[in-house]
């Protein structure tokens, strides 16, 4: 579970988020839902430790993330542009993080091997990344994120560089394989359809303040209030 307590985050003198709070439960997608500016990427990259907070406390499974070392918080990131290495094949791109932690090659050619089949790039392996489509190189951005076994998996804005039909695909896709793998994920979008088809709880920012946090039918039924109901769409 990942613990969001009362978490501030301010650059320099301006307050980006104002005390936010979130209880994301072990296995469950939660989408990060709001309109440009509102503080997605700053709490995701917080989460995942590459931004200090400025007050409040995020903790992973009960543990303070700050005493957690990089290595042993094991949450993993895929970013909108999910830039691969273009010089690495999609095998050694997928190998990459595992190169870094210094696992031993029988790990990291059976650990490879399990995500290519688990996404499909199985015959893709020993191809550059300007060689494949954009969905292909979106799934060896998700491989290379989930090759070391992570408990949560943090996407921002993942398919907002695919086409329409291709990202529909790819929902199901993560949706799938989130399930199957049993993470938790937390799913940045701006996209309200997309956050109420894949999630299980979606939590509504504007300005940096939470504005609501409930299952996906509930924030369409019962907007807490005029910007959720206008942000979802939902029937006055
Ligand atoms: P988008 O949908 O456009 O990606 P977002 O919800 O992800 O938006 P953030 O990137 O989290 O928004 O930005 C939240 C606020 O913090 C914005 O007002 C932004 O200008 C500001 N901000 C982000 N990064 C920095 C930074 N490094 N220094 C100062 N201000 C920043
Ligand atoms: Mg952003």
């Amino acid at each position: 579970s990942i613990t969001i307590d009362n978490v501030i985050k301010d650059y320099g003198t301006t307050r980006v988020l104002h005390g936010l709070n979130l209880d994301i439960r072990e296995g469950e997608f939660v989408s990060l839902l709001g309109p440009s500016g509102c503080g997605k990427s700053t709490l995701l990259f917080c989460v995942a430790g590459l931004e200090p907070i400025s007050d409040g406390q995020i903790r992973f499974d009960g543990t303070d993330m700050a005493q957690r070392s990089s290595r042993d918080r094991n949450i993993a990131l895929v970013f909108q542009d999910y830039a691969l290495y273009p010089h690495m094949s999609v095998r050694e791109n997928i190998a990459f993080p595992l190169k870094r932690l210094k696992v031993d090659t029988q790990t990291i050619e059976a650990q490879v091997k399990w995500a290519a089949e688990t996404l499909g790039l199985s015959a893709l392996l020993d191809r550059a990344p300007s060689d494949l489509s954009g969905g292909q190189r979106q799934r060896v951005a998700v491989g290379r994120a989930i090759v070391r076994n992570p408990a949560a998996l943090l996407m921002d804005e993942p398919l907002s560089n695919l086409d329409a039909s291709l990202r529909v695909h790819m929902r199901t896709e993560i949706k799938r394989l989130a399930r199957e793998l049993g993470l938790t994920v937390l799913f940045v979008t701006h996209d309200q359809e997309e956050a109420m088809v894949m999630s299980d709880r979606i939590a509504v920012l504007s300005n940096g303040y939470l504005q609501q946090f409930a299952e996906p039918m509930e924030v369409y039924r019962n907007p807490a209030n005029r910007f959720v109901a206008e942000f979802i769409g939902s029937p006055k």
